[in-house]
Parts: C-alpha cells; sequence; structure tokens
C-alpha cells in the first residue's frame, strides 16, 4: 500500500466526515395536508411496550433535574397526560406515587448507579412502577447494564427507560440489559458541559436518527433527551423517530420548578437552574466534587417565567401546528409524512441576530 493511501486509510478510520445535525441544522419539510384545524390533531399515543404493560399519554417527559423533576411540575403535565421523571430518590417517587395513585401512571422513578439508588433497589418491596428512568451520564459502562438487568429483573412489568447513549452499539447494549426506551443523548443538553470539558458527544438529530434505525430493528423506542430550545425541536425529534422526548430547560424557571425567587440589581425575576453533574449539585447531594472529577454540569439563573402551564401550551400547540403543516392527524403521522431538510446556519444566524 502506498503511503498515501495508508494516510487516508487512517484518517477515513479517526474521523467521520459526514454531516451530522443538530435541532437548530434542520427544518421539517411541509406538505399538502388534509388537516383543517390544529385542533383536529390527537397527540396522545398508545403503546404496549416489551415489557407487557400498555401506556396511553403524551409523550413528552420533563427530565429528571432537581428543579425540574418536582411533584408539583408532576401535578401540572400529568393534567395534559404528559410525563415528569421524577428527580432521583427512591422515596421521592414512592411518596408521589401513594399521595396520587391515580396520576402515577405520568411519573417516573428515577435510579442512577449511586449508593441510594442502589440501596433502594436491593430493599424496596412496591409493585412495579409505571415508569422507571435509570440514568447516567456515560451509559456505555458495563456496571451500569448489569444494574439496568437487575432493575428489569426486580420490576418486570415497569416500562424501563435506560441511557444516555448515542449510538446503536449503545442502544443494543442497552436493549439487551431490558430496556423498552433508550434515552439517547451525550453533550447535548442545556447545562451539559461534557463537549467543553470531555470533548465527548454527538449531534442530536443524527444522533436519535441513527439510532431508531437499530431500535426499531430491537422492538423498543428512543427517547430523546437534551437539546430541546423551541417547541419546534420537539417536533423534529418526532420526524426523526423518537417515540418519546425528554427535556430540562424549557420546563424551568416556573413556580413547579420549586427554586427561590430572587430579584436582579435591575429588578429583573430569576430562577436559579443548574446541571445534575454541576458543582453545585455535587456539593448538594455528594458532599462535593471528588478530586478525580471535572463539572460537566453548568449552574445559571433564568428568567423567571410563571406558571409551567403557559410553557406546556405553547409546546403543544406548536407540536400541532408542525402536523398541521405535514398532514398528520397524530404522531405516527407525523414520523411517516415528515421529512427534513438540513439548513443553511448563516441564513438562520442573520435571521436570529435581528429578532426584537
Ligand atoms: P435540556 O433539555 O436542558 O437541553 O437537557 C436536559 C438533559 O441534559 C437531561 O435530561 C440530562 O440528560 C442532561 N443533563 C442534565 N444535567 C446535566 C449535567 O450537569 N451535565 C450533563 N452533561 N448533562 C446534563
Amino acid at each position: 500500500m502506498t503511503r498515501g493511501w495508508y494516510v487516508l486509510l487512517l484518517l477515513v478510520m479517526i474521523v467521520n466526515y459526514e454531516p451530522k445535525l443538530d435541532y437548530s441544522d434542520a427544518l421539517i419539510v411541509p406538505r399538502l395536508s388534509d388537516v383543517k384545524s390544529r385542533k383536529d390533531v390527537n397527540l396522545e399515543v398508545g403503546t404496549t411496550f416489551n415489557c407487557g404493560s400498555y401506556w396511553t399519554g403524551v409523550p413528552i417527559m420533563a427530565a429528571n433535574m432537581s428543579t425540574v423533576g418536582t411533584h408539583d411540575m408532576a401535578l401540572v403535565l400529568s393534567e395534559y397526560k404528559m410525563i415528569t421523571c421524577l428527580k432521583k430518590g427512591g422515596e421521592y417517587y414512592v411518596t408521589f406515587a401513594t399521595t396520587y395513585p391515580d396520576k402515577e401512571k405520568y411519573v417516573s422513578l428515577s435510579l442512577g448507579l449511586d449508593a441510594e439508588s442502589k440501596l433502594f433497589v436491593d430493599s424496596a418491596t412496591i409493585n412495579d412502577p409505571t415508569f422507571i428512568c435509570i440514568d447516567v451520564a456515560n451509559g456505555y459502562m458495563t456496571e451500569f447494564h448489569n444494574f439496568t438487568k437487575k432493575v428489569r429483573q426486580k420490576w418486570p412489568k415497569s416500562i424501563l427507560i435506560a441511557g444516555n447513549i448515542v449510538t446503536p452499539e449503545g442502544v443494543v447494549a442497552l436493549s439487551d440489559a431490558g430496556a423498552d426506551l433508550v434515552k439517547v443523548g451525550i453533550g447535548s443538553g442545556s447545562m451539559c458541559l461534557t463537549r467543553r470539558v470531555a470533548g465527548v458527544g454527538y449531534p442530536q438529530l443524527s444522533a436519535v436518527i441513527e439510532c431508531v434505525e437499530t431500535a426499531t430493528a430491537l422492538g423498543i423506542g428512543i427517547v430523546s433527551d437534551g437539546g430541546i430550545v423551541y417547541p419546534g425541536d420537539i417536533a423534529k425529534s418526532f420526524v426523526a423517530g423518537a417515540a418519546m422526548v425528554m427535556a430540562g430547560g424549557i420546563f424551568t424557571g416556573h413556580d413547579e420548578c420549586g427554586g427561590e425567587i430572587r430579584t436582579s440589581a435591575s429588578g429583573e425575576l430569576h430562577m436559579l437552574h443548574y446541571g445534575m453533574s454541576s458543582k453545585t449539585a455535587n456539593e448538594k447531594y455528594n458532599g462535593g466534587l471528588s478530586t478525580y472529577r471535572a463539572s460537566e454540569g453548568r449552574t445559571i439563573e433564568v428568567p423567571y417565567r410563571g406558571s409551567v402551564k403557559h410553557t406546556v401550551q405553547d409546546i403543544l400547540g406548536g407540536l400541532r401546528s408542525a402536523c398541521s403543516y405535514v398532514g398528520a392527524f397524530n404522531l405516527p403521522d407525523l414520523y411517516s409524512r415528515g421529512t427534513l431538510v438540513k439548513v443553511n446556519r448563516t441564513i438562520n444566524t442573520i435571521f436570529e441576530s435581528h429578532e426584537i
């Protein structure tokens, strides 16, 4: 082999040059539509999962972050049949499920690889929760797959969500571990510093598209997690084939987030929001950041925005609008009829910089 061919082969192996998409890199293409009004669009889906359980509702979920996955958030989102992944800790889920048994189908128990989660799995005597979300920043670890298998064995009827990964290899591993839904997204979250600190990640929309192909072949679904900035991004996730969408940032700054409202020097109202790998979260829940770790999450102040109901209406209204543009009466139609086009980012940026 000549030196030139050898160098070329090496480059092909190290760098994938195919263009990959984040939400801001694509738009949904409109097409002829029989939808007369947005109110004719039904956003509820009904699915029987591999575990045998059937669930019906709107497949959008609030992330299990401390300032998002609260009981108050769940009380509001459940009115819209949307899911709240409660913040981590078995007892936080148990309190909600026993206080509001009729709303339990709209919340998820959240677990991680921490000692408290492990103890809960070993000792809890509860019936199978409707949803269990087990997530860690790096869903490629064997220890995580083994823990997922253990949770699967303990609660065989729960709809099990596991993540996060961004490639088909990760989908296969989590499907083998017993997941009904695999959560896709590394480096794309609004509070996430993983792309900067570790240099790791994958453009979110492409990650979903590529993982959906493998998940469909395995008979499981994908939850797109992270990077939702606008309601339209949720619609793009469904066009890409996601079965569900998880979001954190878009739900922040509301009464239901449980945070303190602060007044800035200029009189604006703000609330604190932080990533679950941030220094703030580590100090609050893990007694500080271990010396061998770097913080992979941000801490910010977000504008106070009142009740989350307004945001929910924006999200659901946006999704109905997207459906009407492609002639979709429901979310499965949005997937089968929707297509995406790669956009010219320069033009996008010019428009955004003139927004008033
Ligand atoms: P968002 O909707 O805010 O863009 O993304 C929410 C997702 O970001 C969460 O569901 C979770 O997967 C991820 N996330 C939350 N906190 C952190 C963090 O501190 N670091 C990283 N890398 N990801 C985070």
